[in-house]
């Protein structure tokens, strides 16, 4: 059946375009406040950049003093959302593990180790022995006097079942989702300067109040749809999901080393992913599936076992490369944008980790209540309009 060119809803409804991690929850945050909300996903709820995401819910590498007070304040929040949303199960507090064999990042992370200590961070110095008899018997160092940075308050998220979990929060509360390729938003209709509708590829033109653009690695040609320019600096980054033949759980909890970092991604399997600096060169791979046969995919699994021996049993069932969603600067741009009025912007790396406070926040905004002071840096207006 072919779509009317005009479906009426009441007013005022707010759109949330991209049913990501930070669209999800934008979207929850808003149905749970009785707000009329419609969240439109292209593809189905949590197969963007949050479909790769390592999940690594942290504040560890965040240098600038602002980022990291939000950064640490989101990983507080996790806490209140996850109980609001319990049982959570996709959401582990468990502890993360790092340490580099490679002389200069082993030096580099004495220094950030120190930094986190004197900012009030919980990080300390473990003895391989100690991580092996308390934390994870199953890791193979290189050297048995290895210093390994504990961070016990990090942890991680199964982001697309957090996302699938929040989107039925949406519907559960009483707004809509709305996916597949007939829902990509393909214009923004305003009148008087200000937000009036979103017109889909199935051909409908929908009336809207206010809208945030929460599509990810997209982000700019939404933000371009109402003549903003949003400058951004995506960097492509592949995860592999394996599986332990036998259903044992070979890891605890998160650790990165030199070329790889691994985290438990349910019973019997395991996600490994090339950290952000990883020297290695993705940037012509195509956001999506790669193929499970690819060198990549055995480089990774191969240094996955030089690091945890189970793994040379472990067979790969998904790799991903994902595009991470960064704003030109590196930071987030959140909140409304000014000139644009009824558009709102929720964009950023680290999205997993951010989510519950960006969300939180943006939804207080739009509801004309103050938002959270601590992304007072990483509004909008810092990015010039078209
Ligand atoms: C390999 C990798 C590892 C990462 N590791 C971590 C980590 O350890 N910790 C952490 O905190 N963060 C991490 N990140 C970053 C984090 O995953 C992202 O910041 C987060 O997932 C972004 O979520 P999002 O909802 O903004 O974007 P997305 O998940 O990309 O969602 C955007 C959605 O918008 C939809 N969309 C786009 N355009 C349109 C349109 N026109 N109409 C309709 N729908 C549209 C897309 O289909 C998509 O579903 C990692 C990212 C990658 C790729």
């Amino acid at each position: 059946m072919t779509p009317s060119p005009i479906t009426h809803y009441p007013s005022p409804r707010i759109a949330v375009i991209g049913a990501g991690v930070i669209g999800a929850a934008v979207a929850f945050r808003l149905a749970e406040k009785g707000v009329p909300v419609i969240l439109f996903d292209r593809s189905d709820p949590g197969r963007g950049a949050t479909a790769a995401s390592y999940g690594w819910v942290n504040a560890n590498r965040k240098l600038l003093r602002a980022y990291f007070d939000l950064s640490l304040a989101a990983m507080e929040e996790y806490r209140r959302l996850a109980w609001r949303l319990a049982p959570a199960p996709w959401y582990h507090v468990d502890g993360n593990l790092i340490w580099f064999d490679d002389p200069a990042r082993a030096a580099a992370l004495r220094v950030n180790v120190q930094r986190l200590q004197e900012w009030g961070y919980a990080a300390e110095w473990l003895p391989a022995s100690r991580v092996l008899a308390d934390l994870e018997p199953g890791l193979a160092f290189r050297a048995p006097d290895t210093a390994v940075a504990w961070f016990p308050a990090e942890g991680w998220v199964d982001a697309p079942a957090m996302t699938r979990r929040l989107a039925q929060g949406v519907r559960n509360a009483g707004g809509r989702v709305l996916t597949g390729p007939e829902r990509e938003v393909v214009d923004i209709g305003a009148e008087n300067g200000r937000v009036s509708s979103i017109v889909l590829r199935g051909g409908q033109t929908i009336p809207v109040h206010k809208l945030v653009n929460a599509a990810g690695p997209d982000a700019s040609r939404i933000a371009a749809m109402v003549g903003r320019l949003l400058p951004m600096a995506p960097r492509p980054g592949l995860s592999v999901r394996a599986e332990v033949p036998d259903g044992s759980d070979p890891l605890r909890r998160p650790l990165e080393t030199d070329h790889i970092a691994i985290r438990p991604d349910g019973p019997g399997r395991v996600l490994m992913a090339l950290p952000l600096d990883a020297e290695v060169e993705l940037d012509d791979a195509p956001a999506g599936p790669v193929t499970l046969d690819a060198p990549l995919v055995s480089q990774v699994l191969a240094w996955g076992v030089e690091v945890l021996p189970a793994l040379a049993a472990a067979r790969p069932v998904e790799a991903l490369v994902g595009v991470r969603p960064i704003p030109a600067d590196g930071f987030p741009s959140v909140g409304a944008v000014p000139g644009r009025p009824g558009y709102y912007e929720a964009v950023t790396h680290s999205g997993v980790t951010l989510a519950p406070l960006i969300s939180r926040s943006l939804a207080d905004e739009i509801l004309g209540q103050a938002g959270n002071p601590l992304l007072r840096p990483f509004r909008p207006e810092r990015f010039e309009s078209a």
